[in-house]
């Protein structure tokens, strides 16, 4: 890598700087494009005051991650429409000195469910109500999935189904709900590392014709894929999800588009 004064600086803002897979993936995909461009980490101090670094220092793009998705938004000159229905952002875009929010979890889970099943008209239960949730419940919705939201607080879950024009279930409902659905979404902490152990829904109500997908990526198999493994589910890793968003994100960062395959032997190496 050649850094020089035409070098376009992308950061990462997030609790996870130290760790993100992002690094990699992003630089060999710049890499692989002869792109002039590198993805670095930003420690954050001051939020506000990062966020004018962002504007003052001439940096082209961020990915923003927990605990600054919603944080940030009242830093920021515009949100994208996704953003703003949402009320959280993943990426940050410098257009010529204005900041503008966007966010593609949404989008990024509804590839990671397309290679395995179609959306129009299935029946999906989405459980959680926090910003991935958010993101993927407006998703869904705009294919024509027939959609439930189940969450463990009834409020938050309430007010996103309200919003996006749902049924909402309490997260404990799930079990005899996901008897009749065709797809099962776990977009709530359940079964991260590391209370590896917990399930969001008994394993005796899941059956071989649903799809399940878990955002969650830390373990890689959650109890939960393991278990619809052994139903004979289909099931998708989170890792789908997070390979499509940085996907996603790639193009807005860039506007070119990006080497998938690249950055997906990162991602399994
Ligand atoms: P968030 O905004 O903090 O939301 C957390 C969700 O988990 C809420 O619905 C919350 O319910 C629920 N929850 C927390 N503790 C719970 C418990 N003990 N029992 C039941 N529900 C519980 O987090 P987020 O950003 O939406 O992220 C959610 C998950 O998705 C995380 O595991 C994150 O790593 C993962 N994720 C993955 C990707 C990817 O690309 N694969 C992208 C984004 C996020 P309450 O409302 O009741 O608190």
């Amino acid at each position: 890598m050649n850094i020089d004064g035409n070098t376009q600086i992308i950061g990462f803002i997030g609790s996870t700087y130290k760790t993100s897979i992002m690094y990699p993936m992003y630089n060999a995909a710049f890499k692989a494009l002869n792109l002039n461009y590198i993805y670095l980490p930003f420690v954050v101090n001051n939020l506000k005051k990062a966020v004018e670094g962002i504007r003052n220092l001439g940096i082209k793009g961020t990915g923003v991650t927990i605990p600054y998705k919603i944080k940030i938004i009242k830093f920021l000159d515009e949100l994208d429409k996704n953003a703003l229905r949402i009320g959280a952002v993943n990426v940050v875009l410098n257009k010529n000195g204005k900041l503008v929010g966007g966010n593609t979890d949404g989008l990024g889970a509804l590839k990671a469910l397309k290679e395995s099943t179609t959306i129009k008209g299935k029946r999906i239960i989405l459980m959680g109500a926090g910003g991935a949730a958010r993101a993927i419940a407006f998703a869904l919705k705009d294919e024509g999935g027939d959609l439930i939201i189940a969450n463990r607080t009834e409020k938050t879950g309430q007010e996103l189904a309200k919003t996006v024009g749902c049924q909402f279930i309490q997260l404990n409902q799930v079990n005899k709900k996901v008897i009749k659905a065709d797809i099962l979404i776990n977009a709530t902490v359940v079964g991260m590392n590391p209370k590896e152990n917990a399930l969001p829904v008994e394993n005796e109500f899941i059956t071989s014709s649903l799809v399940v997908l878990d955002l969650v990526t830390n373990p890689k198999e959650t109890k939960l894929l393991k278990e619809a493994k052994e139903k004979r589910c289909k099931i998708i890793y989170g890792e789908r999800m997070l390979l499509w968003q940085a996907v996603i994100k790639f193009k807005l960062f860039t506007g070119i588009d990006a080497p998938i395959k690249e950055m997906e032997r990162i991602l399994y190496d």
